[in-house]
């Protein structure tokens, strides 16, 4: 999961890493009075879960009141790369003599987090880590020991790092790392890290990208990513407990629940392969309480896109008679069953599962197959 600017800055800042005094705004108002309390210039900053907002005319730099009006009037409610900007982030400026890039991430191949640090940092980094990878110095790291400092130091150098900030840089990269590994980050990293005239080091930008497994253990960022939710239904995602990868929204029309993530991948490949395009992706995992089944249904329902729904079950542990309790139960929950839902019944004790559901109110298939084109038929009757 993924933090927005600001409050990866905050955790930044909390951490001892030097920030531009910022503000965040909702509203164009709110926006121009941040900056004039800051004092231009400023930057005012799409606040969205995507990088590359600059190249995507997300980032305006301004110089008095009336161009920080224009800009918060541009970048409030575009639509930046999919993402819905509801929020800015107005910050001072910096004047920039040079643009770094410090990062930590892990190295699955080597099955170690590595610290990167390049002098070409700024908003082409990933045409740099492409066209010419040795650009970015990096330096492995024994998560049992932690970063030592001449490693910090030597990873620094090894990136031609001008000397009169090189222990700066060192000193923010070894805080980077220890804040990888106390918070659970997966990416986090600084890009650009400005250098003023002065010499002084400032994170212009920040990515903290946290290990959506570790969330339970890191309550300060789970609330954070609560906060965040870029829109409604991945909000009622999370308030449902689906979290993390087991509910992402596509944008297609054919609704998908189904226990187990496997499970899951294949209706919708298949959905795909019988001409229908995927709404999203809902894991409700093992068991078939019926509170689980109704939030899973309510929060498909919820997809103004949604057309038709399929429910792909598996009954292994849990079985096909009681996953089908758990749906009717579920669907007496709601006054009405807005669009068409299909289910698949398959394995352990299917057949009575089968005859235990209420037809009046789904439709129900003994395989695959005949659940998916009856669900991507559906939907484009629902088109046409
Ligand atoms: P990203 O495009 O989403 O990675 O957003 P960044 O925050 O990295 O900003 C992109 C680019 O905008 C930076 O590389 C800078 O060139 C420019 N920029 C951002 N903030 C400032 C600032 O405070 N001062 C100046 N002069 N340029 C900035
Ligand atoms: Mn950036």
């Amino acid at each position: 999961m993924r933090l927005h600017e600001y409050q990866a800055k905050g955790v930044f800042a909390e951490a001892g890493i030097p920030t531009p005094a910022s503000e965040l705004a909702r509203t164009v108002d709110e926006a121009v009075e941040a900056a004039e309390e800051i004092g231009y210039p400023v930057a005012i900053k799409a606040q969205v879960h995507v990088g590359g907002r600059g190249k995507a005319g997300g980032i305006k730099l301004v110089d008095d009141a009336e161009e920080a009006r224009e800009a918060a009037e541009d970048i409030i409610g575009m639509d930046l790369k999919g993402y819905d900007v509801e929020t800015v982030l107005v910050e001072e400026a910096v004047d920039f003599t040079n643009e770094l890039y410090v990062g930590v991430t892990m190295d699955r191949g080597e099955g170690r987090p590595v610290a990167m640090v390049s002098k070409r940092g700024g908003v082409n980094i990933e045409e740099v880590a492409e066209e010419e990878p040795e650009a970015i110095a990096r330096e492995h790291i024994d998560p049992a020991f932690g970063m030592h400092p001449f490693q910090a130091r030597k990873v620094v150098y090894d990136a031609g790092i001008d000397g009169a900030v090189a222990g700066e840089v060192a000193s923010i990269l070894t805080t980077l790392y220890e804040m990888w590994d106390e918070r659970d980050g997966s990416d986090i990293e600084i890009n650009p890290l400005m250098v003023t005239e002065d010499d002084d080091v400032i994170a212009a930008d920040a990515v903290f990208n946290v290990d959506g497994d570790a969330l339970f253990r890191q309550p300060e960022l789970a609330e954070m990513e609560e906060k965040a939710a870029d829109n409604e239904l991945e909000a009622k995602a999370q308030e449902y407990g689906f979290e993390g990868s087991n509910y992402v929204q596509l944008d297609g029309n054919v609704g998908i629940i189904g226990n187990g993530a496997g499970l899951v991948m294949g209706t919708l490949d298949l959905v795909d392969y019988y001409g229908g395009s995927p709404a999203n992706f809902l894991d409700i995992g093992g068991g078939a309480k019926a509170e689980r089944v109704a939030n899973a249904l309510d929060l498909v329902f919820s997809d103004e896109d949604v057309d038709s729904v399929v429910f792909n079950i598996f009954g292994g542990i849990t079985r096909g008679d009681e996953v089908a309790n758990g749906i009717n139960e579920a669907l007496d929950e709601f006054d009405e069953i807005p669009v068409p839902v299909i289910v698949r019944l398959a394995g352990t004790n299917a057949e009575e599962g089968m005859e235990i559901l209420n037809t009046d109110l789904v439709q129900v298939e003994s395989t695959l197959e005949d659940a998916v084109q009856a669900a991507v038929d559906a939907a484009e009757e629902v088109k046409a």
